[in-house]
């Protein structure tokens, strides 16, 4: 039986100290909304079919969009580390005046895993929303290859690259979870059965049989020192252990990040559409005609950022535009997608990667820059993969002078994410 909270908080539910609600306002970043969905996410349900018990929902930025969870309808997520006594010590300062963002879209989930209140958490990972708030706050995640874990009550962002995410504090946890999840769903036509070996990793995994790849390219401007010398440390870590280490490259990687833009918008633009203020969420108070109502409620119910992107995919799907971003992106996303494929085809298992630019930056830092810029900066190391559909987890592999979390990522060919999660263990 599988059970998503700690012992402790576990027995308190059960003995009736603690409501769930209760629990979830206590807890840091975690809130409860209103609404009531009326069926549960496959992913979801699974979950509750094993005995978990689900404690909360948790903060994110609205509608998954950003990489900090400092745009989220109920303000920014705290990252547990800024309350750590090394990072309040250099800094000076008291963590109630500057403290560092969690990452995100799905901030909220990475910090009720690493702050202990749970012993997993969903996100959503479209570009990185699992894999960089992972990496930020020091918990392991998973992003298992587009297909494998049924959508199915996931708010789409970009239908062919959203993946449930997994959050949890150990490898073995993340695959225990895996197991749980996976598999075929009738109502979403986009999975695919899973093979029957995804529910346990290998005792005896030896490194001596894998090729470590290590792409050129994602050595990109903005990349910290640190994090490059926990590269560097983990690529020199495998090959000796007899791990075969190379370089590679993955020459369209540089065309990723606007390419994403364009699919991400247009799809967004076409998602958003149902939130119009009849069948979901927010209703305006305006009443005057009933394209007044979609457009107060539109424009009071989604912030800057979700508007400016609906406004930009709409622009990229106008009839004179459609062919020139919109059919070029998706060829591009064809050459990316190949890129891979010739790696993986030439030999090498697993890929070994950054997973975020820097440790985790201070939430003023932030948010005085371009939000939108440092936002999509960010994507750079996880956004190719969900072009390609491919699993990716990332693995908390030490502290920065500033004793936050540093992460790394590791990508594997599809439907490979036993042998990733193997790898990844031994990293661990
Ligand atoms: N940061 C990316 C974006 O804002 C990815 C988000 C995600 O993976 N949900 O679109």
């Amino acid at each position: 039986m599988l059970s998503l909270t700690i012992k402790e908080v576990s027995l308190a539910l059960r003995e009736g100290r603690i409501s769930p609600t209760e629990l979830c306002r206590k807890c840091l970043n975690l809130y409860i909304l209103d609404y009531i969905p009326p069926f549960n996410a496959t992913v979801v349900q699974k979950l509750l079919d094993q005995g978990a018990v689900l404690i909360g929902k948790t903060n994110m930025d609205e509608f998954a969009m950003g990489s900090g969870s400092t745009d989220g309808a109920f303000g920014p997520v705290r990252n547990p580390w800024s309350y750590a006594a090394p990072y309040r010590e250099q800094k000076g300062v008291e963590p109630q005046s500057d403290w560092v963002i969690s990452g995100g879209s799905s901030g909220g989930s990475a910090v009720a895993v690493a702050s202990l209140t749970s012993y997993l958490a969903l996100g959503s990972d479209t570009g990185g929303s699992t894999r960089n708030p992972g990496s930020l706050c020091g918990v392991v995640a998973l992003k298992p290859t587009y297909g494998l874990l049924s959508r199915h009550g996931l708010i789409p962002l970009v239908n062919s690259m959203d993946v449930p995410g997994i959050m949890t504090r150990s490898v073995n946890d993340a695959a225990v979870v895996l197991g749980v999840l996976q598999g075929l769903d009738v109502k979403d036509s986009t999975t695919i059965p899973a093979p029957p070996s995804f529910t346990e990793l290998p005792e005896d995994f030896d490194v001596r049989n894998i090729c470590v790849g290590i792409p050129k390219e994602y050595h990109a401007p903005g990349l910290s020192d640190e994090t490059v010398a926990q590269w560097s440390r983990v690529a020199d870590m495998f090959e000796r252990a007899g791990a075969r280490v190379e370089q590679v490259s993955l020459p369209h990687t540089q065309h990723s990040i606007v390419c994403y833009h364009v699919l991400c918008c247009a799809e967004v633009a076409s998602n958003m559409a149902r939130f119009d203020g009849l069948e979901y969420g927010h209703r305006s108070e305006v009443d005057s005609s009933t394209e007044a109502m979609y457009a107060s409620t539109r424009h009071e119910g989604f912030n800057d950022v979700v508007r400016g992107r609906i406004l930009s995919g709409n622009y990229f799907l106008l009839k004179q535009n459609y062919e020139h971003y919109f059919l070029k992106a998706q060829r591009v996303r064809r050459l990316i997608t190949d890129d891979f494929r010739r790696v993986f085809r030439s030999g090498v298992d697993v890929l070994l990667t950054p997973a975020t630019l820097t440790d985790a930056t201070c939430y003023s830092d932030f948010t005085q820059e371009d939000n939108r810029t440092r936002s999509t900066q960010e994507d750079v190391f996880t956004q190719p993969v969900n072009m390609a559909g491919l699993p990716a987890v990332s693995v908390p592999t030490s502290l920065s002078r500033r004793g936050l979390p540093i992460g790394l990522q590791l990508i594997g060919p599809a439907l490979q994410d036993n042998k990733l999660l193997s790898v990844a263990r031994w990293i661990e």
